[in-house]
């Protein structure tokens, strides 16, 4: 996980969302990778799906059975996909996800297929949490300066939002009311 860890602080250098992945099997590192999401100009660059790729890549094959992934970040619906496409038979996760709009819990995404797949979460947990919290402190720091104004801490951040008008991608609403 601690690798992981590291993935994700690059992320976070590159101004990506902070989420680093590795993939273990039989005790080697089959590959690591980060969110490259902005990077590669892509939705689907999350770190799980970039390290199942590299991991596939590497011997050769897509069927990665036995192997386990490391994650800092509960993955999102996609990935979970992925993770079973790919037959990995362990996820290890850091921080549980906490966003409503772009994933779903294991619990919520609980097809009969899924649940073969050992899931362990909260390992270090705290670290992941930091970095993610890390990230959107310095997003509503940068808005805030962008602005000249305040920005209320309970704001909602909608990334890649096309109606925002400053181009940021972060729509800030007027009011807590208002927000959808
Ligand atoms: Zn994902």
């Amino acid at each position: 996980m601690q690798i992981a860890l590291n993935e994700a602080e690059l992320a976070l250098q590159e101004g990506e969302i902070p989420v680093g992945a590795v993939v273990v099997r039989n005790g080697s590192i089959l590959a690591q990778e980060h969110n490259r999401k902005e990077q590669h100009s892509d939705a689907s660059a999350h770190a799980e799906v970039l390290a199942i790729r590299m991991a596939g890549k590497k011997l050769n094959t897509w069927r990665l059975d036995g192997a386990s992934l490391y994650v800092t970040t509960e993955p999102c619906m996609m990935c979970w996909g992925a993770i079973l496409e790919a037959r990995i038979g362990r996820v290890v996760y850091g921080t549980p996800s906490n966003s409503s709009i772009k994933h779903f819990s294991f619990e919520q995404y609980s097809l009969p297929s899924l649940h073969h797949i050992q899931v362990i979460g909260g390992v270090a947990e705290e670290e992941a949490r930091n970095l993610i919290q890390d990230f959107f402190r310095k997003l509503r720091k940068n808005t805030k300066q962008r602005r000249g104004g305040r920005v209320d801490e309970g704001v909602r951040l909608e990334t890649g939002n096309p109606s925002a008008k400053d181009g940021s991608g972060v729509r800030i609403p007027p009011s807590p009311k208002k927000a959808r």
